[in-house]
């Protein structure tokens, strides 16, 4: 009896869907069905709440209660790309939003596909990348009794901490509001991500669509960018032409603000040395005459004043101590007054968007010259110098060797993408990352996309979909093996959408490397391997992509250079030695001392 009910009402949705299913024009009317285009529901109200804020591409993965919306959305004329992984899909709006300074829209279903998603949207926070994510939504009133409805998850409340704001829309007439609130909060300040719980009550709801069409409003100033007060600029001055071994440090925050000629004018015209964090490589060229960047430690250990445009002092730069001259002077640029004195005093704080901080810099810069000591920027010259040659020198060294190495490989990857500026390059894993990182020299401000402040695995074909939607421009993923098996299956959408993205897996067979040891003796893989003889290429047959799996430099030069000129969804499946990499990469310090021997 009772699964006999219970049968029947599992039934009742499947009836429903194959009606959708049957030619909706022989389907018989529904009396309560909303009498399109005299009336409307949540699912158009929305759709068009974000065509009006000229949020045209959206990134998503559909079920119920969403469905309707993306076909909405499609309808209309917005680009709806379909993953297959909720977290891709909140990968690309991340990126979406990185490089555009307009949030990617992320949508999802309830439960798993919110909180699959939430990993995205959390990543995008502590990222300042501003994008919002839209989850359908069980009927928060079942929620907050607790019934055991459908996918029943307090979405709202746990999205609450991971990002900048959060609204829930119980009614169809709260969504264009929502939205606009949800762009404002994404953008403004620090970006970040923005949730928006899309409840089934609110998305199914029927208004009239003049009724409706009152509640659209353009928000003014949606982007408000806040100055800095002049006696910030004024110290800050101050302290930068004063200074004898001065340096410019930039981080992705500059290069989000898209300041580009601002960041160039004032390195250029005082002479500045910079080095950038790595997705601010570009903003700047990275072999530019005041590039500093192979003289990190000499930075730290030397200036007298550092310039921090854009970028945290996190972990990534000893959190301003250790290495660092003690007696150095931060100044530091950011529009987030909780950013100043993280870690140490920052001597001149200037907070403030970055055009409006940068403005008013040159303008009180106007003039004044540079204390600065000549030897100084000759010295760091000289040093980049003997250390770019010893570089070259050994990837030139890798060039030829077999089985293939990391260095092998990018002792083509590196001029192959060089002289191909424009193709924006996104790289994750561990000595893929460092190594390809290290090695290939950027020249265009927002080229490279990374697993950026928390080093996390698992954003690469998310973020070439959204890169190559953002920017219309050619796309190259460097991945790691262990790396490209947290998203591959997003390859597929990749080649759905038959965009110009190529993607490289360098595989030596496992996490770090393919060489690991099972301690117990047993026939089990060790944990740090995975498939070293992979054949990473009939990915691409799969789905139609162009692919190669190469074992040597002439074959891999052929094969990039043919795929990024094709344009098309390519896949190359680079052979490497399975002793290749070690554990952790350059990083290996954070590991806790290890207790048990192991071989990685
Ligand atoms: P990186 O990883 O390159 O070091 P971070 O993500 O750590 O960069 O730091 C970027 C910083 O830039 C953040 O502190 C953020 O508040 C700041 N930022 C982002 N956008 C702007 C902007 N438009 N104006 C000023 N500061 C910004
Ligand atoms: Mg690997």
């Amino acid at each position: 009896m009772i699964n006999h009910e219970s049968n029947d009402t599992l039934d009742k949705p499947l009836l429903i869907n194959l009606n959708i299913m049957e030619n909706t024009a022989t389907k018989p009317a529904d009396p309560q069905a909303p009498k399109f285009p005299e009336q409307v529901t949540g699912m158009y109200i929305l759709a068009e709440s974000l065509k009006r804020l000229g949020l045209m591409d959206v990134y998503g993965l559909v079920g119920i209660p969403v469905t309707e919306a993306a076909y909405a959305m499609q309808k209309i004329g917005i680009n709806y790309y379909g993953f297959r992984f909720e977290q891709q899909a909140g990968m690309a709006a991340a990126t979406h939003g990185y490089l555009t300074k307009q949030p990617g829209v992320l949508l999802t279903v309830s439960s798993l596909g919110f909180m699959n998603g939430l990993t995205a949207t959390t990543n995008a926070t502590v990222n300042c990348y501003p994008m919002i994510q839209i989850s359908g939504a069980s009927d928060p009133q079942m929620v907050d009794m607790d019934m055991g409805t459908y996918e029943q998850l307090d979405q709202l409340n746990t999205a609450r901490p991971f990002v900048k704001a959060a609204f829930r829309c119980s009614h169809a007439k709260d969504i264009p509001q929502a939205v606009a609130r949800a762009y404002r909060a994404a953008v403004s300040g620090r970006p970040g991500g923005v949730y928006i719980d899309m409840t089934t009550p609110a998305l199914g709801e029927i208004m009239n669509a003049a009724d409706a069409e009152k509640l659209f409003y353009e928000p003014v100033d949606v982007a408000s960018p806040v100055a800095p007060t002049q006696s910030a600029v004024d110290r800050a001055v101050e302290i930068l032409t004063s200074a004898k071994r001065p340096a410019i440090l930039l981080g992705k925050g500059a290069a989000y603000a898209q300041v580009d000629d601002k960041i160039k004018e004032l390195i250029e015209t005082y002479k500045i040395p910079y080095l950038a964090m790595s997705m601010a490589k570009g903003l700047m060229p990275d072999n530019g005459e005041l590039s500093a960047l192979s003289c990190r430690s000499t930075i730290m250990e030397k200036a007298d004043v550092v310039m921090v445009i854009g970028a945290r002092i996190n972990w990534m730069l000893s959190f301003g101590k250790g290495k660092w001259n003690p007696d150095m002077k931060f100044i530091q640029l950011d529009v987030e007054p909780k950013e100043i004195d993280r870690n140490v005093p920052i001597a001149a704080p200037v907070v403030g968007d970055m055009g409006e901080s940068l403005d008013m810099i040159l303008a009180a810069m106007k003039g004044k010259t540079m204390a600065a000591d000549p030897q100084w920027l000759a010295s760091l010259q000289a040093e980049s110098k003997v250390k770019n040659a010893k570089f070259a020198t050994r990837l030139a060294d890798a060039a030829n060797v077999m089985p293939m190495t990391h260095w092998t490989a990018l002792s083509v990857v590196k001029p192959v993408l060089e002289s191909n500026p424009d193709v924006i390059l996104i790289n994750e894993g561990a000595n893929t990352l460092d190594d390809t990182r290290d090695s290939v020299d950027m020249f265009l401000p927002r080229h490279r996309v990374d697993c950026a402040s928390w080093s996390i695995m698992g954003m690469g074909m998310g973020s070439a979909i959204g890169a190559a939607v953002a920017t219309g421009k050619k796309v190259v993923a460097v991945e790691g093996d262990s790396a490209f098996g947290f998203s591959g299956m997003d390859f597929a959408t990749i080649c759905r959408y038959k965009l110009p993205v190529t993607v490289v897996i360098f595989n030596n067979g496992g996490i770090y490397n393919g060489i690991g040891v099972n301690p117990s003796g047993g026939d089990a893989p060790a944990p740090t391997t995975l498939d070293i003889n992979a054949k990473y290429n009939l990915i691409g047959e799969a789905f139609g992509a162009n692919n190669y799996r190469v074992d040597n430099s002439a074959d891999l030069k052929k094969a990039l250079e043919e795929a990024i000129a094709s344009g098309k969804p390519c896949l190359i499946d680079v052979q490497l030695a399975d002793n290749s990499g070690s554990e952790s990469g350059h990083i290996g310090y954070l590991n806790p001392a290890p207790l048990i021997e192991y071989t990685v």
